[in-house]
């Protein structure tokens, strides 16, 4: 069984996840938003006192809150940064946006495109468990969300949050590849299954699928 660390980092207040297996102490980072030096602190404090091997970072999205802390961890750990394909465009606007938004110094080389391509169906092995790929696009070109199957968990992005749904008007959003992707795609999961998103707190897919009024 997978364990899990939330931490909620940056302007954004973005949920940052470390995915482990206590076992083998293998992890993966999903999201790593950390945007300053406290906040790396925060992240490689928890993967070193927890003696984790982390394998590798997954982007749900190419969104700047998502993809900040991307070069930090690979500085540090030396690990290979893995997206969906489509995420390319966002993911060269993101460097653009951290400078605007100052949260990064100017010329920093510190948003870099992804090393490794994810596809939908796609299986990504930690220790004993496994994290499946499946393509949410909608809020953005190339989103995906993350289903741990034995775990009973999904990790949304933006796709999904609790009570509410990605916004669709940023550049590559469209609302109804968003709703399709929620219905046709996660409300297909166990109505148990447990949604980690992108931002705010968790939920499940059966309590989404009843009261979530964005999706009536
Ligand atoms: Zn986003
Ligand atoms: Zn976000």
């Amino acid at each position: 069984m997978l364990k899990l660390e939330q931490f909620v980092f940056n302007p954004f207040s973005e949920n940052t996840y470390v995915v482990y297996d206590d076992n083998t102490k293998e992890c993966v980072i999903i999201d790593p938003g950390c945007s300053n030096a406290g906040e790396e602190n925060q992240l490689f404090g928890f993967i070193d006192s927890h003696r984790l091997k982390p394998l590798m970072v997954i982007n749900t999205h190419g969104h700047i809150d998502h993809v900040l802390g991307n070069a930090a961890v690979k500085r540090r750990y030396g690990t290979e940064t893995s997206a969906h394909p489509d995420t390319e465009s966002d993911f060269s606007q993101a460097k653009r946006h951290a400078v605007w938004l100052g949260l990064l110094p100017e010329g920093a080389a510190d948003v870099e495109l992804p090393d490794l391509d994810l596809k939908d169906g796609e299986i990504i092995k930690v220790g004993e468990s496994t994290l499946e790929v499946i393509c949410t696009p909608g809020h953005a070109e190339g989103s995906i969300s993350l289903y741990a199957e034995i775990e009973g968990w999904v990790f949304t992005g933006d796709a999904l949050f609790c009570r509410s749904i990605g916004r669709t008007d940023l550049p590559g959003g469209n609302y109804e590849k968003l709703r399709t992707s929620i219905k046709e795609r996660l409300f297909h999961l166990p109505d148990d299954t447990t949604v980690f998103p992108g931002h705010g707190e968790s939920t499940t897919i059966f309590d989404e699928q009843r009261y979530n009024m964005f999706l009536a």
